[in-house]
């Protein structure tokens, strides 16, 4: 059973078709691969979905339930999370105090949100890191903190925006084991990536998108045969 259900999404800003005519959809407990060069419209897709950006046509179905248009507290209360692409954590707060943020969306009561933001910091394997101020955190813990943060408005899908993006090597393994832990904790997961050896390993399905348009949408196998796919994205990126 489709979890979300999105089509004929389209978005203009000016003259620029962001989205334009978008479906797809994403299955109950799976991994949705989201590909595509800077410019291809993967940021302003989740824009739409979670309400920051209202789209001009289309419908998103979730979980049956008709989201079209809805603001972001609604979508999120719904069980819709998301990672930003450009972090912003509170730098001036712990680690602890800023995924608390996120547990507050379901948890008014300040030490249920602290132990369900302990659990979830220690489900990310930064538990020793809990006091620590965001910014004295690497670029891959923040990562973390973005998720953990995420994970404690207890989504039932969670939009993740170049989870990997901009971080040194040696820590996108462990990033990438937590996308699959968070899979087998029952999470769904779209997850934004330009890193096609990670896609192509964890995706269930794979959406590519170029200049606004759905150029494939498929499995993985029949992705990476697929020429538009070639010629728009794996031609212009190192492929390690
Ligand atoms: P991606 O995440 O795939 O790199 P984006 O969704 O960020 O791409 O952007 C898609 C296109 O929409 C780009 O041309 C971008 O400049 C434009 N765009 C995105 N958000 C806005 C906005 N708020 N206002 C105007 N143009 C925007
Ligand atoms: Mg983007």
């Amino acid at each position: 059973m489709s979890l979300l259900k999105v089509e004929g999404l389209s978005k203009a800003f000016g003259g620029i078709h962001a989205n334009e005519d978008i479906s797809f959809e994403i299955g109950q407990g799976e991994i949705l691969g989201i590909i595509g060069p800077n410019g291809a419209g993967k940021s302003t897709l989740f824009d739409l979905i979670t309400g920051y950006t209202r789209p001009d046509r289309g419908s998103i179905r979730f979980d049956g339930q008709n989201i079209f248009g809805l603001k972001p507290d609604r979508v999120s209360r719904l069980g819709i999370g998301r990672t930003f692409q450009k972090l912003k954590p509170f730098t001036d707060l712990t680690l602890l105090e800023n995924v608390m943020i996120g547990a507050f969306a379901h948890e008014p009561d300040i030490r249920h949100a602290r132990d369900k933001a302990l659990e979830i910091i220690d489900f990310v394997d930064l538990i020793e890191k809990r006091h620590h101020f965001a910014r004295e955190l690497s670029t891959g813990q923040r990562k973390r903190l973005e998720l953990a943060r995420a994970m404690a408005t207890e989504p039932r899908l969670l939009l993740m925006d170049e989870v990997t993006g901009g971080v040194d090597q040696k820590t996108i393994p462990g990033l990438v084991a937590l996308i699959r832990k968070m899979k087998d904790a029952g999470v769904t997961i779209a997850t934004i990536e330009h890193n096609i050896n990670i896609i192509m390993e964890i995706s269930d399905h794979i959406l590519a998108l170029d200049q606004g348009q759905r150029i494939a949408f498929g499995k993985p196998e029949d992705i990476q045969n697929d020429q538009r796919v070639i010629d728009a994205y794996l031609g212009t990126v190192d492929v390690a």
